[in-house]
């Protein structure tokens, strides 16, 4: 999975188009920028602020990401959260700036997310990716063969 911002930096202007931004998050396949797996699920995914407008975030393709809906209620217009391995206050995971696998991993079963580092533990706690309903979830996607996602 590349950065957005990878893809923004290719731009002289940074004016990115409707197609642009349609591409981008087609290649991602469509999922959920922070769980990744709920692609599977029949919900219809929403574009996130990732910043958001009530802290000045504005609505333009370098803010957006495409985000479940529970990712998205979790979030809210949280910026920050605790890890609570170290205590410390951290950004939450930036996934326009942020490679998912270099801060997420999957337990041994892939029913579970792991924090790989502050930044990662955080967003995990904060969104709460390991919800109950969510690793049920994960369990029959596995059985499936459909689980975890294939990310490069
Ligand atoms: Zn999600």
């Amino acid at each position: 999975m590349i950065a957005l911002v990878d893809v923004v930096r290719d731009r002289p202007d940074s004016a990115v188009s409707k197609a642009d931004f349609l591409t981008f998050f087609s290649q991602q396949q469509f999922q959920s920028l922070y769980s990744t797996a709920e692609f599977l699920t029949a919900m219809t995914f929403e574009f996130e602020h990732i910043r958001p407008l009530s802290l000045g975030g504005e609505t333009v393709f370098e803010n957006l990401c495409f985000a479940c809906p529970s990712c998205n209620r979790y979030k809210g217009d949280r910026q920050s959260a605790i890890d609570l391995q170290s205590g410390e206050t951290v950004a939450l995971f930036h996934p326009q700036e942020q490679v998912w696998q270099e801060h997420f991993a999957w337990s041994e079963n892939g029913t579970e997310m792991k924090g790989l580092t502050a930044f990662g533990r955080a967003t995990i706690a904060a969104l709460q990716m390991n919800r109950k309903a969510l690793v049920r979830a994960r369990a029959m996607w596995v059985k499936l063969g459909e689980h975890p996602p294939e990310l490069d």
